[in-house]
């Protein structure tokens, strides 16, 4: 039976398991219950399971033959910290809480894949499934990472999904290189020194010094970045001053930094900093930054994004295979797995509905056998099993 066969025969059982994530979504590395399923499920199985990578997170680990080759798969299990507006009969039991992106879609299609691959082994060499917590901007792989994840379970090449709404069921789209921007948060705090609003020769002001920064912050892209390169720098928060009469002591700033490079992002953290305290010591204030890398920006690998269309297109045929999709600025913390280990990220179309983080967003079930088939084929396809002697 073929994958994709196999996951439509289970497509009721995955549904349910899917509805009932969505029911008790857990925030981002607090994923108790899920983890436990997903143990459970993997050991149910015959996958040999590690808890607590990272936190939360699951590996489960699959052998076959006795080939050196290894491939990594990727899911994420966290929700968001929002409320669900749906009415659906398996709406989130947990208030202010919700799988508003769709990572119980994720987990059910990994499970999917990996039972799959436990029942049938046709591949030669190790299969590592990764379930990650904490994806929504908490940090989750980067702590599945200092946890010795590559160490602990080496993978030749790691491959990454995220369900995509307004794309149809059953395509997918990858970018054949940079994928997702890399995003960072930043905070400058400006201290000047405070005093009565009518007597500003008692003072050093950082409201002042606030104003000329915002403004001198929007020259680094423009004036430092190469063109042909793409980056972001947008102030979005400001705060200090709390009467009409009074100058402040101190003004805080802050906002994000998006880019496809790591070597921009480091560029312009430095930049930040100079200009802050440039701009501060004209003034005789003082600048204090606070830069926190959010994101890696998720590149694709040429030969791993080619090997995941072409097993896109193998099950899906090639006109609902886009391969040259565009990067987006939005962002995605696979994106520091893919620094260390070459490999993929792909697109599996949601068909339509709401958008991701929309408080009516529901993952469509009818994505699962896609995106399942499309890991297990990915991995007998990198791991082709050898011919009997
Ligand atoms: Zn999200
Ligand atoms: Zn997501």
């Amino acid at each position: 039976m073929s994958a994709l066969a196999f996951m439509k025969r289970h497509y009721d059982e995955m549904a349910a398991l899917r509805q009932d994530l969505h029911a008790h979504p857990e925030i981002g590395m607090q994923e108790y219950r899920t983890s436990d399923l997903v143990a459970r499920k993997l050991g149910e199985w015959g996958i040999e399971v590690h808890r607590g990578v990272g936190g939360t997170g699951v590996v489960g680990v699959l052998r076959a033959g006795n080939g050196a080759g290894s491939i990594g798969l990727r899911a994420d299990m966290d929700a968001l910290p929002m409320h669900e507006a749906s009415q659906l009969s398996y709406r989130s039991t947990t208030p202010g809480v919700m799988h508003a992106c769709g990572h119980d879609g994720h987990t059910t299609m990994l499970l999917g894949a990996a039972r799959y691959l436990a029942e049938t082994r046709h591949f030669d060499g190790t299969v590592n499934f990764i379930f990650q917590p904490g994806e929504e901007g908490v940090g989750g792989a980067l702590a599945m990472l200092a946890d010795g994840l590559l160490e602990r379970f080496p993978s030749d090449a790691l491959f990454g999904m995220h369900n995509r709404p307004g794309l149809p069921v059953g395509a997918f789209s990858i970018a054949p290189g940079l994928a997702m921007a890399g995003g960072a948060f930043f905070d400058v705090v400006i201290t000047g020194k405070g005093a009565h609003g009518a007597r500003p020769e008692d003072s050093i002001d950082p409201v002042l010094v606030a104003g000329q920064l915002i403004s001198a912050l929007q020259s680094i892209v423009s004036r430092n970045v190469p063109p042909a390169d793409v980056a972001v720098v947008s102030v979005t928060k400001m705060s200090g001053g709390d009467a009409y009469n009074v100058i402040p002591h101190s003004v805080t700033i802050g906002g994000t930094v998006r880019c496809f490079k790591s070597s921009i992002m480091e560029q312009i953290k430095t930049l930040i900093a100079r200009t802050a305290d440039g701009i501060a010591a004209a003034f005789g204030a003082r600048a204090e930054l606070d830069f926190r890398l959010i994101f890696a920006p998720t590149v694709n690998d040429l030969r791993h994004a080619q090997d995941y269309a072409d097993a896109a297109a193998e099950l899906v045929g090639e006109t609902h295979v886009d391969r040259d999709a565009q990067p987006v600025m939005g962002s995605e913390d696979f994106g520091f797995m893919l620094e260390k280990v070459p490999g993929a990220y792909i697109l599996a179309g949601g068909g339509d509905g709401a958008a991701p983080h929309h408080p009516l967003y529901d993952y469509n079930d009818e994505t699962t056998p896609y995106g399942a088939a499309l890991y297990a084929r990915i991995v007998e396809r990198g791991l082709p099993r050898r011919n009997a002697p």
